[in-house]
């Protein structure tokens, strides 16, 4: 099989990134369990801007911790022999700091892209699942008929509800949840 996985809010915790560059660059309270939807309203444009690049930033980057199991679950697909495609909406000069924390993590892979159309490069390549928490990328998923899947969040309840979406509230959830699919010739 051939597996898409994102990295933030799927490998690690980004959320507390986002929310702490909030509250310390504008004052904005951003609650994780209130995030319902895919947009933040709490910021102007301008403002998450800002935010998403402060925390895209080399030490940012380098800081993040992965999820527990994570790091395990996607060293077992790899030694089993599926490919592992690492997608990441990110700007190029993310490129070398994020090759980087994947060294440090120690979290293998065959190919790592960094792109803000990541369903085309997955249609182009073959991808049969994504693992993605954003709505769009799940619902373009499902539209490229590549399987969906996701760690829950609130902002993604949703697209769970609507689609046929695999999910687990954590990594060690979601492998089993994954594991038919990837049985599949
Ligand atoms: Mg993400």
């Amino acid at each position: 099989m051939r597996i898409a996985i994102d990295i933030d809010s799927t490998l690690h915790h980004y959320w507390d990134q986002l929310a702490e560059e909030a509250r310390r660059r504008f004052g904005i309270v951003l609650p994780y369990d209130q995030q319902l939807d895919w947009g933040i309203s709490r910021l102007r444009p301008e403002q998450l801007h800002a935010c998403i690049a402060a925390t895209h930033c080399e030490q940012s980057i380098l800081a993040a911790e992965p999820y527990p199991g994570a790091v395990e679950t996607v060293t077992a697909w790899h030694e089993a022999g599926h490919f592992v495609h690492i997608t990441s909406h990110r700007v190029d000069d993310a490129y070398e700091p994020t090759t980087r924390w994947l060294e440090r993590i120690g979290l293998p892979y065959d190919e790592l892209y960094l792109s803000f159309d990541k369903v085309t490069r997955c249609r182009e390549i073959g991808i049969d699942v994504l693992i993605d928490d954003s709505p769009l990328n799940l619902r373009g998923a499902v539209d490229a008929g590549i399987v969906p899947a996701t760690l829950e969040h609130p902002w993604n309840a949703d697209v769970r509800d609507e689609e046929d979406v695999i999910s687990g509230k954590d990594w060690l959830t979601l492998a089993t949840a994954l594991e038919p699919v990837l049985l599949r010739d």
